[in-house]
């Protein structure tokens, strides 16, 4: 490996490093060297030029075969030396077959991690790959060996922490089903292992992770296991709710069953829509005892078990709440059966109240207020409203209690790793308010990666004064501007809109064309569809439900019913949002916020915390949607590479000087070093002699006003001769 990447630089450079591929291809045909071709399948290939005659040259493929090509469509194939390096910056020739072909080789014998410069790409093997646990995280820790792994990533995140002092962030990132979750489990591991081996406070995160995952993950037709965020009252066929509806309803003891009227999942109406409650290989009681392990473990009591349990039957019960319009208006009842007694009883307030709740809204009429009776799909908005406010506030519960019950009695540095994981972009045959949302947030997360990689990389070599060829890298400032600019961005049209009482999603539709037809990021569509040009290529959303979606979904009768319900659970989270319509930081002029504009805030929330930390970015990715092992699609891997514009940083870290370090510090360090005996005195002439001691070539390096810079592999020399001395 170490000599892999020595001739890469040979090959790379002459003189100063270049690596333009084009620049070579003229040599290449000259030379007749090995090269890459597209075949007529869309598949690329490599073989030699055998002839060329002007725009045409005959290619012998590996497997015999000689296929005509156009010339101006060849790229420069590596030496074979450098078959599956384990760093993309060792290519001598950096083009996208050249990446696939090393990613697959690499892939293809198990080897899923490989570097991209800063980033680790993770290739999602879809089977057990036999490179974690005990040993290999001794491995990492002791450095003794240096092949691409998320736990070395870990442990980079962990040393930051502990000898610099500074917050570290974790950001994984990719497509659904590309492997985030787990390679995040990887990484927590790893930091467990470190502190304290499974037993303290590290282990009990790591097995609090079943809470989590039940609570927050789904089966959806990507990922058995799918991290999601709203999936309550509607399903998709083929697609399951929350793991742990099933859970509980496979599991429960017969006392709890009794307690809470608890049924099988197939009598349940928000369970059954989607025709799909087992998963294969998944038992949904074996999880379930799990689960309580779990729950003993972050110590939350048998009773608040309890409690959150029946909150979980509400919801169940609440699904199957029927309406029976009772005049020519269209106006409802609540059916007072089981259902709604069950959902009463469970939630502490009387049937009645429950349906008057479901079924009726107060309008302020001066000073009085009258109860207006809805109609059919208002009453099921408003008790599907409930069923998902009741889930996201147990959800908002349990991760407060997880945590306090983690931090009791323990002792806190103000020090952290954060780990992210994130859903990637998302875009599928229709785009609703969900992958709305997603895609803006992996617009700001791409926008936090670019700046970290290429803007601060620039302006770093820009402000100390080293000589540095810009490298363009896609900008998305333009597209979050389509989202965030006020009064004409998509956000702010979307919350107006959603406060006219007779706008549609047609209106609104039409109000998006209206204003932002000259945005080069915004494309007007037919109808209710409208298009965004997203880093990672264009989306068509459909406006269909978006303001009802955007509108806050619970109303004041919901609120008053949950604060007087009597169980405990429903009144922590009615006090709660009472206490946040309470607090003016949350809207300036007292409207209640709206779903986008709270996603928003949560969302710079996040990115103010990211950019407080020294972040490491991890790439997942999905090398075929079947799920299979073995199975790699050039096509589909080559799309995610794209997005993510890996290519572009490998190029940009090629270029660069990933190490640097003060004059100060290095002199400090390797002044020592310096066999002369008339030893300069300042900094700077003593690193300038240290450099040249040790023969590091002039374009290995380049000195800033305050900073030395160097290319990658330089300081490993230097370091280890300082620990033999
Ligand atoms: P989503 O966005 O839907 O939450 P995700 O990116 O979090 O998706 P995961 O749930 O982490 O995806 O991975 C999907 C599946 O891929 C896993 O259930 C597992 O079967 C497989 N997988 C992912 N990473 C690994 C790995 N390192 N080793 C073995 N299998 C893996
Ligand atoms: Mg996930």
């Amino acid at each position: 490996r170490v000599s892999a990447s020595k001739v890469a630089v040979k090959e790379g450079g002459k003189g100063k490093v270049d690596w333009e591929e084009n620049d070579n291809i003229g040599y290449f045909i000259k030379k007749k060297l090995r090269v890459w071709c597209r075949l007529s399948s869309g598949m690329w290939g490599s073989g030699t030029i055998q002839s060329t005659s002007g725009e045409e040259s005959f290619v012998s493929l590996s497997n015999g075969n000689v296929v005509k090509v156009p010339t101006s469509e060849l790229l420069p194939a590596n030496s074979e030396i450098l078959e599956g390096v384990d760093d993309l910056m060792q290519l001598s020739y950096l083009n996208e077959p050249s990446v696939l072909h090393n990613l697959e080789y690499r892939y293809s014998r198990d080897m899923i991690y490989s570097k991209a410069g800063p980033v680790l790409i993770a290739v999602n093997p879809f089977k057990d790959v036999q490179i974690y646990g005990k040993d290999f995280v001794t491995a990492y820790r002791q450095k003794a060996t240096d092949s691409p792994h998320v736990f070395a990533i870990a442990d980079t995140a962990y040393n930051g922490m502990m000898d610099d002092g500074v917050n570290q962030s974790i950001i994984i990132s990719g497509e659904s089903g590309s492997g985030k979750t787990e390679t995040a489990k990887h990484a927590m591991e790893y930091l467990a292992a470190l502190g304290g081996g499974g037993a303290g406070i590290e282990g009990e995160i790591l097995r609090a992770n079943c809470i989590l995952e039940a609570f927050g993950n789904a089966k959806t037709s990507r990922n058995d296991n799918s991290s999601r965020f709203s999936r309550v009252v509607q399903l998709a066929a083929g697609e399951r709710s929350y793991h742990i509806f099933y859970q509980l309803c496979a599991g429960a003891s017969p006392t709890l069953r009794e307690r809470l009227n608890l049924k099988t999942a197939n009598e349940y109406n928000y369970l059954i829509q989607s025709d799909c409650l087992v998963i294969d290989g998944v038992d949904d009681a074996q999880k379930f005892y799990k689960l309580l392990e779990a729950l003993d473990i972050v110590q939350i009591c048998k009773e608040e078990q309890e409690e959150a349990f029946a909150m979980l039957a509400v919801v169940l019960w609440l699904g199957n709440i029927s309406f029976q319009v009772i005049d020519n208006e269209n106006h409802v009842e609540a059916l007072a059966d089981e259902a709604l007694t069950s959902a009463a009883r469970l939630m502490g307030c009387a049937p009645n109240e429950l349906m008057q709740a479901l079924c009726t809204r107060k309008i302020r009429a001066g000073k009085d207020s009258i109860a207006k009776k809805l109609t059919m799909q208002q009453a099921i908005d408003t008790r599907d409203a409930l069923a998902k406010f009741i889930y996201g506030s147990l959800f908002d519960w349990l991760v407060e209690q997880m945590n306090k019950s983690l931090k009791m009695g323990k002792q806190y540095t103000a020090r952290s790793i954060s780990i992210l994981d994130i859903y990637g972009f998302e875009s599928f045959k229709k785009n609703s308010f969900e992958q709305f949302c997603i895609n803006y947030a992996n617009e700001r997360l791409q926008q936090h990666f670019n700046r970290h990689l290429f803007k601060l990389e620039q302006e770093e070599y820009e402000l100390d004064g080293i000589d540095w060829t810009k490298v363009d890298f896609e900008d998305n400032q333009e597209c979050l501007d389509l989202f965030e600019k006020k009064p004409l961005g998509l956000l702010s049209l979307l919350d107006e809109e959603s406060n006219f009482p007779n706008a549609t999603d047609l209106t609104f539709a039409n109000k998006l064309k209206q204003h932002l037809n000259a945005n080069p990021c915004f494309k007007g569509d037919r109808g209710r569809t409208f298009g965004v040009r997203h880093f990672a290529g264009e989306v068509l959303y459909d406006t269909n439900g978006f303001l009802e979606k955007n509108r806050d979904p619970l109303n004041s009768e919901l609120v008053q019913l949950l604060s007087s319900c009597n169980e405990q659970l429903p009144q922590l989270f009615a006090s709660k949002i009472l206490n946040q319509s309470l607090n003016p930081a949350i809207s300036l002029d007292g409207s209640k916020q709206s779903v986008a504009t709270k996603f928003k805030g949560q969302l710079f929330k996040l990115m103010h915390q990211l950019e407080n930390t020294t972040p490491h970015f991890i790439r997942c990715i999905k090398p075929n949607c079947k799920r299979l092992p073995g199975k790699y699609e050039e096509d589909l891997v080559l799309e995610q590479l794209r997005c993510y514009g890996i290519l572009e940083v490998v190029r940009i870290s090629r270029s660069g000087y990933p190490t640097r370090i003060t004059h100060q510090e290095f002199a400090e360090r390797y002044g020592f070093l310096l066999l002369e005996n008339n030893v300069p005195q300042d900094p700077l002439s003593i690193s300038v002699a240290v450099l040249q001691q040790f023969y590091i070539l002039p374009e290995m390096y380049q000195i800033g006003y305050t900073k030395l810079y160097l290319r990658t592999g330089q300081i490993g020399a230097l370091e280890d001769r300082r620990k033999q001395v």
